[in-house]
C-alpha cells in the first residue's frame, strides 16, 4: 500500500505529528529504529516553559505549545504526570535582575502571565527552600512539567488503536526516495508525504534527499538526587538560575552550566544542565556534576547534603539560529526538529503544523522563521 504519510522518528515530535495526521483521516506510518520515544524525548526534565524565552518566534510558538497542553491532560488523563507548577527564574546576580522588568514586560505582550517577586524574602514565600543571596525572581505561573514520554507514547498508542496509524519499532531508515523511504534491509515502504521527525539524527536523512539542514545534537547532562523522604513539594516550582538566559541562546561550541533545579513527580531532586556542541558523546562526566551540585547548593544549600541517585546524558537537535524547522521541504518531504531544548514544549504544537498544512489548514501563526528552506 502507499501511506499518505510516513514520519520518521517516534519522539515527542514524530508522535504527535502520527497522531495529528491520523486523527484527520490520513493513513500514516511512524517508524522509529527503537522503542516508542527510546531517543531524546524522556532523557529531559519535561518542562514546559515560557519563562526562559524572549520575544520573538519561538516564544509565540511556545505560547501556543503550551496552551496545546491542556488538550493532552484532558485526553491522556494521569499518565501525562502534568504538573502546572510555575517556573521561578531567580537571579543571584544583579545585572541580570536589572534586566528583568524589560523582559517581563515583553513576555506579558506575548499573553505569558507573570509576576516580579522584588527581594529575597518575597521569593522565599514562594519557594522557602530558597535560602541562597538573591535580588528577584520572575514567577510564571502558567509553567509546567510534565512525563514526554508516557505523552509520546500515549500518542502512538492512540493513532493506532483509535485512528488505524501503522507503529513500526526497530524499523531503520537508511534512506529517503521520491515517495517512499528504504529501510535498512531493503524494505520500502511506499509513501505520499515523509516527515522526517528523527531528532538530532535528522541530518543525515534530510542531507541524503539534498536538503541543507546544519542540524548538530548539543549535549546535556543531567543528575538526580535522593531525598532521605521523598517529596515532590521539596521544591514547589521549576527553579531556574537568571544565567540560562545567556546560555540557551549561544552559538558558541564551549561547555556551558546553567543551573536549574526541581523535584521530579516521585519525589527527587533532579539538577541541571549543561550545553555542549561535542557530537554524540554518551559519556556522563562526574567532574561536571560537582560542579553543577555545587552551583545548585548555592540558591538551595540542602542540595550539599543530598546523595546522588544517577545521572545521564542526552542530546538536543540544534540549529545554528536556535530555532526548530517545521514545514515542507521540497516536494513530499517535511521536517519536524531542530527544537532544541524544548522539543517537549513544542513537539505537540509542531505535529499540529505540520498535519494541519498537510491536510490544508491555515497556520496558527506566521511559519516563515521556521522555514526549512532557510538553510539552502
Ligand atoms: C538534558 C536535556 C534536557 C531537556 N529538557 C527539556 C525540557 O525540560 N523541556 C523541553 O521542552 N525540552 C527539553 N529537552 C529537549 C527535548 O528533549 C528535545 O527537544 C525533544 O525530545 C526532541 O524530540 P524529537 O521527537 O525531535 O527527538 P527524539 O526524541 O530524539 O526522537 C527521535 C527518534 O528518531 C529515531 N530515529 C533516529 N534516526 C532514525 C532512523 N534513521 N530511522 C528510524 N528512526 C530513527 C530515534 O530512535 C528517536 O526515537 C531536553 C533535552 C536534553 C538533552
Amino acid at each position: 500500500m502507499t501511506y499518505d504519510v510516513a514520519v520518521v522518528g517516534a519522539g515527542i515530535v514524530g508522535c504527535a505529528t502520527a497522531w495529528e495526521c491520523a486523527r484527520r483521516g490520513m493513513s500514516v506510518v511512524l517508524l522509529d529504529r527503537g522503542e516508542v520515544s527510546g531517543g531524546t524525548t524522556g532523557l529531559g526534565e519535561g518542562n514546559v516553559l515560557c519563562s526562559d524565552k524572549d520575544a520573538g518566534p519561538e516564544l509565540a510558538l511556545t505560547v501556543l505549545g503550551r496552551e496545546l497542553y491542556g488538550e493532552l491532560e484532558e485526553l491522556l488523563g494521569a499518565a501525562a504526570r502534568i504538573r502546572r507548577k510555575g517556573a521561578l527564574i531567580v537571579h543571584p546576580l544583579a545585572e541580570t535582575w536589572a534586566a528583568e522588568p524589560a523582559r517581563a514586560e515583553r513576555l506579558r505582550a506575548a499573553g505569558v502571565e507573570c509576576f516580579m517577586l522584588d527581594g529575597a524574602e518575597a521569593v522565599r514565600a514562594v519557594e522557602p527552600r530558597l535560602t541562597g543571596p538573591l535580588h528577584g525572581a520572575l514567577h510564571v505561573p502558567g509553567d509546567l512539567q510534565c512525563d514526554p514520554r508516557a505523552i509520546a507514547r500515549g500518542l502512538a498508542r492512540i493513532a493506532a488503536e483509535e485512528h488505524g496509524a501503522a507503529v513500526r519499532t526497530g524499523a531503520e531508515v537508511a534512506r529517503v526516495e521520491d515517495g517512499a523511504v528504504l529501510l535498512r534491509g531493503g524494505e520500502r515502504v511506499a509513501a505520499r508525504h515523509v516527515v522526517l521527525a528523527a531528532g538530532p539524527w535528522t541530518r543525515p536523512l534530510a542531507e541524503g534527499m539534498g536538503i541543507a539542514l546544519p542540524l548538530e545534537p548539543r549535549k546535556g547532562q543531567l543528575s538526580r538526587f535522593r531525598l532521605p523522604v521523598p517529596d515532590a513539594e521539596f521544591l514547589k516550582h521549576k527553579i531556574v538560575d537568571g544565567s540560562y538566559l545567556l546560555s540557551v541562546t549561544s552559538t558558541g561550541t564551549a561547555r556551558e552550566i546553567s543551573t536549574v533545579v526541581e523535584t521530579t513527580y516521585d519525589g527527587h531532586v533532579i539538577i541541571g544542565s549543561t550545553r555542549e556542541r561535542s557530537g554524540f558523546d554518551p559519556s556522563v562526566d562526574l567532574a561536571l556534576e560537582q560542579e553543577v551540585q555545587q552551583r545548585a547548593a548555592r540558591l538551595v544549600p540542602e542540595i550539599a547534603t543530598l546523595q546522588r541517585d544517577d545521572a545521564w546524558v542526552g542530546f538536543r537537535p540544534w540549529l545554528p539560529d536556535h530555532l526548530p524547522a517545521i514545514g515542507q521541504a521540497r516536494d513530499g518531504v517535511w521536517i519536524a526538529t531542530g527544537h532544541e531544548g524544548a522539543g517537549v514544549a513544542l513537539g505537540p504544537i509542531t505535529g499540529r503544523i505540520i498535519a494541519g498544512a498537510l491536510a490544508g489548514e491555515p497556520p496558527p501563526l506566521d511559519l516563515s522563521p521556521f522555514a526549512p528552506g532557510r538553510f539552502a
